[in-house]
């Protein structure tokens, strides 16, 4: 039988905002010694601001808005980002065959035209020739009718805790933290030196990310276990692949909520290492 203080650290994290979907996960998140995060969304905003556009032959405005219409055709933090500061790009267009490019972009039909937007591994895949992009952001590259249009640099900001939360969760006796992301390694190994990441894993296609964790998790000691923390779509298989999944509920997605162990309400990544710290001290109880 489970002992009654077990429900009553479950209910006491619950009054922190942190959901724990059953008492097991109690005893997982006290033995988490590997920690390894999403980027996008989870250790940094997920909210992306156009910082440059350099269009081949159109005009400036003219590229950002079939980038930012296009984009209407995904869920990526990106595509809500680019929604929110062009919304006028709503319905201004005729709608075709649109298509999620998880990992890579976005595919629409627009007025009769065909609109990829995405980073260099779609155009590699699409065999359009992109040009480097000298800024430091995430870039958009633009291709229509199989011609490459130019590209647009966004920037995203770190959140305002997650530095604290890389130093609670080392405090907590957390040997290990990890970063894993699709975003190209220039902008991830930037985020994770500034937050003192242990390691850093960029460029990574989802089924990549799943298949870093599977390695992590071959790595590890009998006792030790693997929390992954993630808010995406793509992330609900690496939450379920993990020891014990973490979702940002708040702004995270229906599946990565459905798939994770432990829920965060109010996606503040200080919240991992308070999680553990209670599940130890539980735990401490019980035992
Ligand atoms: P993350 O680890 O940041 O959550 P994703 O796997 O969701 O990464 O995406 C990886 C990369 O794919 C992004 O950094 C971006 O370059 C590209 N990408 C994904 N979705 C889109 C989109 N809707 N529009 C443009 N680019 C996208
Ligand atoms: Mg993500």
């Amino acid at each position: 039988s489970i002992p009654l203080s077990f429900f009553a650290g479950i209910g006491g994290a619950s009054r922190a905002g942190i959901l724990v979907k059953g008492s097991n996960f109690m005893e997982t998140l006290a033995d988490a010694d590997t920690v390894a995060f999403d980027k996008t969304g989870t250790l940094t905003r997920g909210v992306f601001e156009v910082t440059a556009v350099h269009p081949r032959e159109m005009d400036e405005r003219e590229l950002l808005h079939m980038a930012a219409h296009v984009e209407r055709y995904s869920t990526h933090p990106i595509a809500n980002s680019l929604r929110l500061a062009y919304p006028e790009e709503a319905d201004s267009c005729s709608v075709g065959r649109s298509e999620e490019l998880p990992g890579e972009g976005v595919f629409a039909e627009v007025n009769g035209h065909k609109v990829w937007v995405g980073n260099t591994r779609l155009m590699e895949r699409l065999g359009v020739r992109w040009t480097e992009c000298e800024e430091p952001g995430t870039i958009l590259h633009v291709a229509i009718d199989g011609t490459y249009e130019g590209h647009i640099a966004i920037a995203d900001v770190v959140k305002p805790h997650s530095a604290a939360a890389i130093r609670e969760l080392k405090r907590a006796g957390v040997k290990q933290t990890v970063m894993l992301t699709g975003d190209r390694s220039r902008v991830a190994d930037r985020v994770a030196a500034d937050l003192q990441i242990d390691r850093v894993y960029s460029e990574l296609l989802p089924q990549n990310k799943v298949e870093k964790v599977e390695e992590l998790l071959r790595s590890q000691g009998p006792k030790e276990r693997l929390a992954f923390v993630g808010d995406g779509i793509n992330d609900a298989p690496v939450l379920a692949r993990a020891d014990i999944g973490i979702a940002m509920g708040a702004m995270g997605s229906d599946a990565a909520v459905e798939a994770a162990d432990v829920v965060l309400m109010d996606d503040d990544p200080l919240q991992i290492a308070t999680a553990i710290r209670l599940s130890r001290k539980c735990l401490r109880i019980v035992r």
